[in-house]
């Protein structure tokens, strides 16, 4: 039996919720599909990542006009993978903000990521004819940026914590009430997609995470995460995927084995723990692609495209 590609027979919708995580704070998350959230300021908001499409960003920003419709003066975008991207028309933001590394790889690979998601998750991409193109910053940020949220809400924080996921992946971090989105750098029981990432920085971004000692985190993908202990536990679960992969791939790379052995090692070694996760399957290959390469020598990802995504996933998933 050929294993379907990627997450294209994941076809069943998954169920919305809307946590109300602060004062003015939302988290939506879905079961293992992207999370989004937003704060409130005193006349404004400021939203974390847009979805696929402009249909599917509609849908949340219908969920959070029950609670407030305040104008979104900012739309932050954590990465610049499609699923989280391309849906930032319906937000009609002020500003779209996004890390300056960010805006490099949407010049690089935005249309190609574009293509290459779309055929990997097409159940994300509701109407995808509604997406008018690649999403562009009109704010980029280096370091860090502060908002001031206006009475006494305080400062919202954006920051870089080193390469990980991505080399721009951005953060969202309220110091007041301690509450931190993480975009796909730290996941909450979900399998972790490492093909555009830095595996041996991303254990020291994940550190720089812990300093800032969240009460809550809303990750990538998965349920929100209360409580100081299961903060640590959700980032060690993501340290313990990026250990495990980059472990079995690098033994079978020293030893001089191919990269078939590698995955095998890596499926092997990730499977009993993290196997019933969301997305462990369609990831894996690109996962142990990359890290590959970077063992190799390569120090930027290689652009993926749909063409590639297939060579990989007959190389190491469906072997026939
Ligand atoms: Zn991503």
């Amino acid at each position: 039996m050929p294993k379907p590609f990627a997450s294209s027979a994941d076809t069943s919708p998954k169920s919305e919720t809307l946590e109300v995580l602060a004062d003015g704070v939302y988290a939506l998350t879905s079961e293992g599909d992207p999370n989004v959230g937003a704060v409130e300021g005193e006349d404004f908001l400021v939203c974390f990542d847009a979805r696929a499409t402009p249909a599917s960003a509609r849908d949340w920003l219908d969920a959070l006009r029950e609670h407030t419709d305040k104008p979104v003066k900012y739309l932050v975008l954590s990465h610049y993978h499609a699923v989280r991207a391309l849906g930032a028309s319906a937000f009609e933001a002020s500003e779209v903000v996004m890390h300056v590394d960010t805006l490099g790889l949407v010049r690089e690979r935005g249309e190609q990521d574009w293509a290459s998601e779309f055929a990997r998750m097409p159940r994300l991409f509701k109407e995808p004819e509604s997406i008018p193109g690649l999403t562009w910053p009109t704010l980029c940020f280096d370091g860090t940026m502060s908002i001031s949220l206006g009475g006494d809400r305080g400062d919202l924080v954006l920051g870089h914590a080193g390469r990980g996921h991505t080399r721009g992946d951005a953060y969202l971090w309220l110091p007041d009430r301690k509450i931190l989105f993480a975009g796909d750098l730290v996941e909450s029981e979900a399998a972790l997609y490492t093909g555009d990432a830095y595996h041996r920085e991303w254990l020291g971004t994940l550190e720089n995470l812990e300093l800032l000692e969240a009460e809550v985190l809303v990750g990538g993908r998965g349920a929100v995460v209360h409580g100081r202990e299961n903060v640590t536990a959700a980032i060690t679960q993501t340290r313990g995927f990026l250990l495990g992969l980059t472990g079995a791939v690098a033994s079978v790379h020293e030893a001089g084995g191919d990269i078939r052995d590698a995955f095998d090692a890596a499926h092997r070694e990730l499977e009993p723990t993290y196997g019933k996760w969301p997305i462990f399957e369609h990831c894996l290959p690109f996962d142990v692609q990359r890290f590959w390469d970077e063992l190799d020598g390569v120090e930027h990802p290689e652009i993926w495209t749909p063409e590639r995504d297939r060579e990989v996933w007959a190389l190491l998933q469906d072997r026939g």
